[in-house]
């Protein structure tokens, strides 16, 4: 299991800190996967990706890719305090 897959597991429970924490890790090894589940890429520069404006807890390549998880995501999105 790859810690982008613990943050989906995370994120799922709810816990979106503990999944944006998971994710952030893997940026730290230029290792950080696409928040959607379709999507195989994996970003390797923070900074290139789009983060949930609401949550912060999910990444994704790009704006497409963020807007066709959207039906997915927000199940779990919520701001977090
Ligand atoms: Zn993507
Ligand atoms: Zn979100």
């Amino acid at each position: 299991m790859t810690r982008d897959n613990l943050g989906q597991v995370y994120e799922m429970k709810g816990d979106l800190r503990a999944a944006q924490e998971m994710r952030l890790r893997g940026a730290a090894d230029s290792n950080i996967a696409c928040g959607n589940y379709n999507c195989l890429k994996l970003q390797n520069n923070l900074s290139d990706l789009s983060r949930c404006s609401v949550c912060k807890a999910v990444f994704y390549c790009s704006r497409p890719c963020q807007a066709s998880d959207w039906k997915r995501h927000k199940k779990y999105c919520r701001q977090v305090a």
